[in-house]
C-alpha cells in the first residue's frame, strides 16, 4: 500500500472509532450514522484511497466537482451526496447522479428538482438545509420558515424529504455548534407531525470535521467529514 492509502485508510479507522463511540455514548449503534466523505480538497489518487478503505458514501459541495469526480469513478459503487448549494440550472446535470441531496435550501430550488424529478422512476431523497445559526452568510431555510415550509412540501410529489441538515456557525466554537446541533433536531422533532406524507424527516445531516462527535451525541443520523480524512498527508 502507498504511504497516501496507508494514511488514509489510518484516518478512516480513527474517525469510524470516534464515530462508533459517540454513537454508544448516546446510546445508539454506529451504524445509525452514516459516514459521507467529503472529497472536495482531494483528487482521484485520495478518493480512491477511500473507496479501498471501504467508504463507498461520498460528498461534494460544488455540483461541477460532483459531475467531474462521478464520471471519474462511474466504474466504481459510490453514492454521490451533493452537500453544497445546488443552482437550478444544474439540477438537470445532478440529479441521475447522486443519492442524496443535503442542500435543498429555496421552495424555487425544490420546484426546480420536482420538475425534473418526474422524469424518474423514484423520488429524488432531499433534506432541507436550515440556517440556525443565523449566520447571513450562509444558505438555507430561516428557522422561524420551517413550519409553513413544511406545509407547503405535498405539492412536490417528485421529491421525498428525508430530513434536515444544517452547518455550526463559525465563531461560536464546540458549545455554539452542540446549541446548533440541538436546535435542529428540536426543529426537526417540532415540524414532523405536520409533514404531508412526502416527508418523513429522519435524517439529521450534520457535523463536520471539528464537530461530528457532538452532533451524533446531538443526533446526527449522518456527518460529512472532510479534512480529517486527510490529516498528515503531504
Ligand atoms: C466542506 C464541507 C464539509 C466538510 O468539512 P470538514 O471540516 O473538512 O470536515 C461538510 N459539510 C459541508 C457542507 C462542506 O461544505
Amino acid at each position: 500500500m502507498s504511504n497516501l492509502a496507508e494514511r488514509i485508510a489510518e484516518n478512516v479507522a480513527e474517525v469510524r472509532g470516534r464515530i462508533a463511540e459517540a454513537a454508544r455514548c448516546s446510546g445508539r449503534s454506529a451504524d445509525d450514522v452514516t459516514l459521507v466523505c467529503v472529497t472536495k480538497y482531494v483528487g482521484d489518487d485520495e478518493t480512491r484511497a477511500l473507496l479501498a478503505a471501504g467508504c463507498d458514501d461520498f460528498g461534494e459541495s460544488r455540483p461541477q466537482q460532483l459531475f467531474a469526480k462521478a464520471e471519474a469513478f462511474a466504474d466504481e459503487p459510490v453514492r454521490w451526496h451533493l452537500i453544497g448549494h445546488l443552482q437550478r440550472n444544474k439540477v438537470r446535470r445532478t440529479l441521475p447522479l447522486v443519492c442524496l441531496i443535503h442542500s435543498a435550501d429555496s421552495l424555487r430550488l425544490i420546484e426546480a428538482i420536482d420538475r425534473e424529478a418526474a422524469g424518474f422512476a423514484k423520488p429524488i431523497p432531499i433534506l432541507l438545509e436550515v440556517n440556525v445559526s443565523g449566520d447571513a452568510a450562509k444558505h438555507g431555510f430561516m428557522p422561524d420558515k420551517m413550519d409553513a415550509v413544511i406545509a407547503s412540501l405535498g405539492a412536490y410529489r417528485h421529491v421525498a424529504v428525508r430530513g434536515l441538515m444544517t452547518m455550526a456557525g463559525r465563531s461560536t466554537g464546540i458549545e455554539g455548534a452542540r446549541r446548533d446541533f440541538s436546535e435542529l433536531r428540536r426543529l426537526r422533532d417540532a415540524v414532523r407531525p405536520n409533514g404531508p406524507s412526502n416527508i418523513t424527516l429522519d435524517e439529521l445531516s450534520m457535523g463536520m470535521s471539528g464537530d461530528y462527535e457532538a452532533a451524533i451525541e446531538a443526533g446526527a443520523t449522518i456527518v460529512r467529514v472532510g479534512s480529517a480524512l486527510f490529516q498528515g498527508l503531504a
